[in-house]
Order: structure tokens, then sequence, then C-alpha cells
């Protein structure tokens, strides 16, 4: 049985119903429990133990130093391409908008590498949008091989893939895979994605099993917050976590917790979600899951992440850029505006994210970043806060075989 089933079976109404029922009392005990379940999960994330909020981020803290001590592991995006066939209304990259576009060539994604190397990165993750013309699975073997033997983690972010598309990667060294259902919320979900394969909700669901069948061995799972209510998609990434860690036990989770940040086709948030509340979402994750590492991007400002940092995250991202290219420049010479799968030369002025037509820009990124600091100022903030930096997070040579 795959998480469909199961996610297809979940009282969802009764639950939130539950949450939004827990008195503080009820919150407050829940709070000392050794193991939780997913009904004990919704208290924790109820609006009445947002007064716990002391006690449950000591509890958390005191959970994440047992289990990961003081470290916090530093990955970076490396954007391959935002070349996309779907439209996620919430996206920069989606097809309709107009921006700048562009497919990074091996030699410039080892150049991007190369810059990031320098900085200290060793954890890698690979991003690109959907579109096998421009993105083809032998295009993400060949840069996954390309890197591989230079940087000890390779994780994707990539599009959705049979198990069979999957192996060339992990074959060629790419050990982790991160695939956000963005909304667990089947109704929205359909409103959300008005074009391509991404529409198929169920597919994009079962993705880390396929993944985790094809051997990638970390795999990160997540929602994007300002689509749906907050607490319900938790409750269902919780479910899917859960899930997870039952069935596909040899693999390592991260569970991330974006929120939705200004983007190319001005998307506006569909729900909010405060920084308090986010607070108490790490918080609760972290009790439910003592094990699983929770991840934390630049789409959050500096303060709230250096508030963040100590209280349950374990992965961060540093001095990112969301644009094919960002790091070095790479590409620059080739941008363009992609119409139906095909390269059109250059209109200026077509929106405020595709500015000139000169190509002395770079490709318009994802999304905005919230924190702008370089990766060796948040490292010295991290070593400031009494934690190690970690760069390197993974040797493929202590891999057990499985
Ligand atoms: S969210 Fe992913 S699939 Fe959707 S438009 Fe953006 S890059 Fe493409």
């Amino acid at each position: 049985m795959s998480f469909v089933a199961e996610f297809n079976s979940l009282p969802l109404p009764a639950l939130e119903k539950y949450s939004l029922a827990t008195s503080a009392a009820a919150a407050r005990e829940t709070l000392a429990k050794e193991k939780l379940s997913l009904a004990d999960f919704a208290q924790l994330i109820s609006p009445a133990a947002g007064q716990w909020l002391e006690p449950l981020s000591r509890r958390s803290q005191q959970l994440t130093r047992q289990r990961f001590g003081k470290t916090i592991r530093l990955f970076a995006p490396l954007y391959l391409s935002n070349e996309c066939i779907n439209n996620c209304k919430y996206c920069g990259f989606s097809r309709d908008n107009a921006i700048l576009r562009v497919t990074l060539s091996l030699a410039e994604v080892r150049r991007e590498a190369q810059a990031l190397a320098a900085e200290g990165f060793r954890n890698l993750l690979l991003v690109a949008g959907e579109n096998p013309r421009f993105v083809s699975n032998g295009y993400l073997t060949d840069c996954v091989a390309a890197l591989h033997a230079d940087w000890p983690s390779v994780s994707l972010e990539v599009g959705p893939m049979e198990t069979d598309e999957y192996r060339p990667l992990t074959a060629a060294g790419a050990d982790g895979l991160v695939v956000y259902q963005e909304t667990y919320d089947r109704v929205l979900y359909d409103d959300l994605h008005t074009a391509g394969p991404k529409r198929n909700f169920d597919w994009r669901l079962e993705t880390a099993e396929r993944a985790y069948a094809a051997g990638f061995r970390r795999l990160g799972i997540g929602a994007l917050f300002g689509l749906a209510d907050w607490r319900r998609e938790a409750l269902c990434v919780a479910a899917h976590a859960n899930y997870l860690l039952r069935n596909c036990w040899k693999a390592q989770f991260t569970i991330s917790l974006p929120r939705l940040r200004p983007c190319a086709g001005e998307f506006q948030p569909l729900t909010h979600m405060t920084d308090r509340e986010l607070v108490q979402l790490v918080c609760a994750f972290r009790l439910m899951f003592p094990d699983v590492g929770l991840v934390l991007s630049t789409r959050e400002p500096a303060p709230l992440r250096d508030g963040l940092f100590p209280l349950g995250i374990t992965l961060i991202s540093a001095g990112s850029h969301t644009e094919p290219g960002g790091y070095t420049g790479a590409g620059k010479e080739k941008i363009h505006h992609t119409e139906r799968g095909r390269i059109v030369e250059l209109a200026s002025g077509a929106s405020e994210w595709a500015p000139v037509a000169d190509r002395a820009t770079n490709a318009t990124g994802q999304f905005e970043i919230a924190d702008n600091r370089s990766a060796a100022e948040v490292a010295k903030l991290l070593q400031n806060l009494g934690y190690d930096p970690v760069w390197k997070d993974w040797d493929a040579a202590l891999t057990l075989s499985s």
C-alpha cells in the first residue's frame, strides 16, 4: 500500500477539529509525553499550545541537542535551469511567466559548483524546473556524474520520475531527493496547477517512495506554507513522514517548512502563518520526530532564522541564489524567453521580473531571498551561538551496502 491509500483514509477533519478544540491544560500535558501520536501532534500545533511556546521551545532544543549535538549542516542550492512546462500559480518559473530563462551547460554547472566549494560548501542541492526538452534525464545524470567526485553529497530537487528513471541518477552518485507536495489539499492543488504533468496529485505524493526504491537514501518532504491552512498541511506532512519512516526505514528524512515568498507572476499568499506559528511548528515537528532533520532556507529573514537555529533546525542554506548562474553569472550570454517549448529572442520590458533585453542580467530567480547574508557570515553567526557549522555531512565511503 502506498501513502496515497493511507492519505485517503486520514481522518483530517477530525484531527483539525481536535487541534482547534485542544485546551491549554491538555496541550501542556502532551508536551511532556515521550512518544507522540498524530493526535498528540495535532495538540502541539493547536492555538492553545501557542501559549506554551517557551516550554515547547526548551524541549525541542533539548531533544535536538541530544540527537544532533550542537551542529547545524549547511547546503547550497544550485539552480541548473528555470525552464518549466508546468504552470504552478505560486512559482516564478511557471511556463506562462515572461521571465528570463536559461539552462546551464555542464561546464557552467561546474563553474557554479566551484564557486560554492570555494565558500566551503560540500553539500549540494541541484534544482531545476521540469522540462524534458532542456532538463532531460541524461542531462541530470551528466550533471551528477560531473560533480560526484568532488562533492560528498549531491541531492536533487527536480520533476518527479519513475523509479527506473531515477536509477541512473543514484548510480551516478546522487544520494538525496527533495520533493514538496506544495499543498496536500486536493481541491486547491487542482486549482493551483493549471498545466503540465505536475497536475497529477497522486503521482507526486508517491515520489518519495519511488525515489527510495531507486536507491535514494536521503529524502526530503514538505508543504509550501501560504497555500492551504498551515495546521492542515502540517498534519498531512506529519502523516506522510510517519508513513515514510515506517516503510522506507533505510533512508534519512528531512522536513522543510518553506513559506511563500514574492516571485514572478505576483501570486499572493492565500493563507497566513505568523512567525510565532512557524516557531511552534518547528518545535512540534521536533517533538514528533526527534531524529528527522528540519530544514530552514533563506526564504526567512535573518533575525527569524537566527532565533530558530537553536530551537530544532538541523539543516540550512545560506548565501543562496534561486536563478541559474546566480553564483558566477554563468549562462548570461544565452538568456532567452521560452514560448511553447521554443526559445525566442528577448523582447524588452516584458515585466518587472524580466526588465532588460541586453543580456547583461542573470536569469530570473524562482523567488526572492529574505536572508541575503553570505555563507561565511551565517557560519560565523552559528559559531557565535556555540554551534559547529557542518559543511560535509555524508561520505559515500561510509554508506553501508543495503
Ligand atoms: S514549482 Fe516547480 S514545477 Fe511548478 S512552475 Fe515552479 S519549477 Fe515548475
